[in-house]
């Protein structure tokens, strides 16, 4: 309390709180606010009672103010037709979260975001993990995709699956 809530539309202070969660164990509380003045809805994070402003630095240097949402619709993107419902989205953000609140405060890269997500995305669901690693891994050639995708159903081929022969 006693701090401002700029829009970051249209930098008036006034909002209402539309939703609230916690995450890193209660550590971070993650509001959703919709501006009064212009009705665009945005979200801020308290740690602790104090408002901070995390930062996602991007590739190319260029930041940006981080934004959960943008974690779920690469998620909603790679889980697409996928058997993976969305508290199970919700619940992939959530780890994700807590690995960025957990490290950094002030700025996190893409590339922790992404390698964080894709990490916590393999074991949910490996068709999702391959689309969002093929995005966001940056394979340089095809090779690497198919090392990856191959290394991926090795995997899948020895979970949980009987053994063909007993060992003597
Ligand atoms: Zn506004």
């Amino acid at each position: 309390m006693g701090w401002l809530v700029r829009c970051p539309f249209c930098k008036e202070d006034r909002d209402k709180v539309v939703d609230s969660r916690s995450s890193d164990g209660g550590r971070i509380i993650r509001r959703r606010r919709q501006c009064l003045v212009c009705k665009r809805r945005f979200t801020t994070y308290e740690k602790t009672g104090e408002s901070f402003k995390l930062y996602v630095v991007k590739k190319d240097s260029s930041r940006v103010p981080y934004d959960r949402d943008k974690v779920v619709a690469g998620l909603q993107k790679a889980c697409y037709k996928r058997e993976v419902s969305a508290e199970q989205i919700r619940h992939i953000a959530d780890k994700v979260e807590e690995d960025i609140f957990k490290n950094f405060d002030k700025e996190v890269s893409s590339a922790f975001i992404g390698e964080s997500v894709m990490r916590h995305l393999r074991g949910v669901d490996k068709v999702a993990y391959i689309r969002f690693a093929s995005v966001y891994r940056d394979f340089k050639d095809a090779g690497e995709l198919i090392e990856e995708v191959s290394q991926i159903i090795q995997e899948s081929e020895y979970d949980g699956q009987p053994k063909l022969f007993d060992e003597p």
